[in-house]
């Protein structure tokens, strides 16, 4: 199954990418994730994309479709993957349709994360990463035993240094203005699923393994 998960910062993609790879066996492919490695590592492409990262833009297309075509290139994409947060603009998407082409392993769909606005503005300023187990947590919805649990163990509530209100922000416009036309894009093609992603995690899981076997 080659899906991928669309929606806007907050929306919930990296959280439900990890509970669908755990069900299914499938790979998270996230350039977001695949990116802060590369700035962690300290790689000139690290270098290159941070500056657009930490503003809250889009990392250049050259960067990104390098690190995706490397990436669907390994061995454990043979039965498919999970897209979160890529493509973000109508030429990647372009560009992955011709990649996949290539290797004639067309995408089966596109489902959409649909979240109102005051909502995202919640999740990302909550967002937190537990510095010891990776788990992901919001200080405004996840239960107090979930938070103090980390601090227990010794962990630290970590936040993204993109997570702050500025950058937040011009992320949300910077998906309004150029992820956004991906909707249209695969609904044209018959390719779009949309799901109600505001709730439960638990609850936005059932919803998306019911749009995933549609
Ligand atoms: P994310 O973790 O998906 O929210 O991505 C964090 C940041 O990485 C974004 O704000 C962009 O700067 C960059 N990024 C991630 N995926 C892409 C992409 N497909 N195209 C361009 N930039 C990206």
């Amino acid at each position: 199954m080659r899906i991928l998960l669309l929606g806007a910062p907050g929306a919930g993609k990296g959280t439900q990418a990890q509970k669908l790879m755990a069900d299914r066996g499938l790979p998270q492919i996230s350039t977001g994730d695949l990116l802060r490695g590369a700035v962690a590592a300290g790689s000139a492409l690290g270098r290159k994309a941070k500056a657009a990262m930490d503003a809250g833009e889009l990392v250049s297309d050259e960067i990104v479709l390098g690190i995706i075509r490397e990436r669907l290139a390994e061995g454990d994409t043979a039965n498919g993957f999970i897209l979160d947060g890529f493509p973000r603009n109508v030429a990647q998407a372009e560009a992955l349709e011709d990649v996949l082409g290539e290797v004639g392993q067309p995408l089966d769909a596109a489902i959409l994360l649909d979240v109102d606005f005051d909502i995202l503005m919640k999740r990302l300023t909550g967002r937190r990463t537990c510095s010891k187990t990776g788990k992901l947590l919001n200080i405004h919805f996840s239960p107090q035993a979930e938070l103090d649990e980390c601090i227990a163990n010794g962990g630290e509530l970590l936040q993204r240094p993109d997570d702050n209100e500025q950058t937040i922000a011009n992320r949300l416009e910077v998906y309004r203005s150029q992820t956004e036309p991906l909707i249209e894009y695969y609904r044209e093609r018959d390719k779009l699923r949309v799901i109600d992603a505001e709730g439960e995690v638990a609850a936005v899981h059932k919803r998306l393994l019911e749009a995933v076997d549609d």
